[in-house]
């Protein structure tokens, strides 16, 4: 039952993306390829990846639980899943969790699990502009945002332990340490060009999956619209650039996010599917 649905629902998605067909859109051209990792770093492996993600997840999970509505949580995986179907990374074991807390956040845990707040989710006017959230997180997972920054910190992080022992040994303390860095980053943030790097892809992706391109930049105006000292997004205002900034560089896109204008918003659906 719950696999028809799912398929009904790409059915219906499918259609709308066949009607928008986007083959010019080159996703290569908009990555920054000057960013690497050093060689001597350790290459962390996809299995050891989604083992860092779900171990990463769970901590996140016990400081803010999932919202308890199944058909909440489905409709949510439903577009993001759709999304994630149309990177280069479809296979990975994608979940969208919408957590029980206030505040307006979301976030990207390696491997692909990928978590919003109801604060944020409440805020939002169309499944455009939470499929432009979600595709922002998908990128920080297509490209190992979070897990380069743990193997860039890693060293630091394990002070002597091997990152070998690390990964391998799931209970062991030099484990716990690299899962305790790793949680942390949620709270200090990613590097500025990751994030900006995650808003151009991003904006691909959701017009891609046959979302009006100007998704995310709409929940950008929302947000700069608050006032910063807002408890409210404390946090996101710490960890990311400022909306305005986010929006200026996005401004540099403005050909592309102008031909894919006229996709889907579904104002409608959303409406229905997160307030009732
Ligand atoms: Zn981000």
């Amino acid at each position: 039952m719950k696999k028809i649905a799912f398929l009904m629902f790409l059915g219906v998605a499918t259609s709308a993306h066949a009607q928008f067909r986007l083959p010019s859109l080159d996703i290569n051209k908009l990555v920054d390829t000057v960013k690497n990792v050093g060689k001597a770093v350790q290459e962390i492996q996809e299995p050891e990846e989604i083992e860092i993600g779900q171990d990463v997840a769970s901590r996140l999970l016990g400081a803010a639980p999932l919202v308890p509505n199944p058909g909440l949580q489905r409709y949510v995986n439903h577009v993001g899943r759709w999304l994630a179907a149309q990177t280069e990374r479809p296979d990975l074991p994608w979940r969208f969790g919408v957590l029980d807390a206030p505040q307006l956040n979301a976030f990207a845990v390696p491997g692909g699990t990928i978590f919003i707040t109801r604060g944020l989710l409440e805020r939002m006017k169309s499944e455009a502009e939470l499929a432009g959230v979600l595709a922002h997180e998908i990128v920080h997972v297509l490209q190992k945002h979070h897990l380069k920054a743990i193997q860039k910190g890693a060293k630091t992080a394990l002070a002597g332990d091997a990152l070998g022992a690390a990964l391998k040994d799931r209970g062991g303390a030099a484990r716990d340490k690299l899962i305790a860095f790793g949680t942390e980053m949620y709270s200090r943030g990613l590097d500025k060009s990751d994030e900006l790097e995650a808003d151009r892809l991003g904006v691909v992706i959701a017009a891609r999956g046959g979302y009006d391109a100007y998704g995310l930049p709409s929940v950008l105006q929302t947000l700069q619209a608050m006032n910063a000292e807002d408890s409210g997004v404390a946090l996101m205002f710490k960890t990311h650039p400022a909306p305005a900034e986010r929006l200026g560089a996005l401004d540099r896109m403005q050909a592309t996010l102008d031909a894919y204008a006229s996709q889907a918003q579904l104002a409608d659906r959303f409406a229905a599917s997160v307030r009732k």
